[in-house]
């Protein structure tokens, strides 16, 4: 079923689902969207997420990380050895962890907003109460 709003589509795309039915899968690989949903059929062919996925979880995980660090660095007397250990797995686990649902999530929004190719779609208005 068509989502009622933004959120609910790119939560749904979050997840690695269809942003339009919320059941089929998005992805035949990991970063690899089929072409068409199992489901509904919607053809996802026109996305073109490119590199946008990879600014979100860099944007995301730095500011994630920011902290950490800092709070690392003032409350623990760790060596520089020890900091790299620990911050550099962290952030790739981070950072490749939310390349996908920042993918679904860039498809949801193209296919909401009709960019792309993609055939703009919503429910229908309820109609307007009878004015008395
Ligand atoms: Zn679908």
């Amino acid at each position: 079923m068509i989502p009622a709003t933004f959120v609910q589509a790119a939560l749904r795309g979050i997840r690695g689902k269809c942003p339009r039915c919320g059941e089929g899968h998005l992805f035949r690989k990991w970063l690899k969207p089929l072409e068409r949903c199992p489901v509904c059929t919607l053809d996802l062919t026109p996305q073109r997420a490119d590199d946008f996925p990879a600014y979100i979880a860099i944007l995301v995980t730095g500011h994630l990380m920011a902290p950490l660090i800092i709070a690392l660095s003032l409350d623990f007397e760790l060596g520089p050895l020890a900091m790299v250990s620990i911050l550099v797995p962290l952030a790739l686990v981070m950072m490749l962890g939310m390349l996908q649902p920042a993918k679904g999530a860039v498809i949801s929004a193209q296919w909401w907003f009709g960019l792309h190719g993609f055939v703009k779609e919503r429910l229908p208005e309820d109609t307007p109460s009878d004015p008395a």
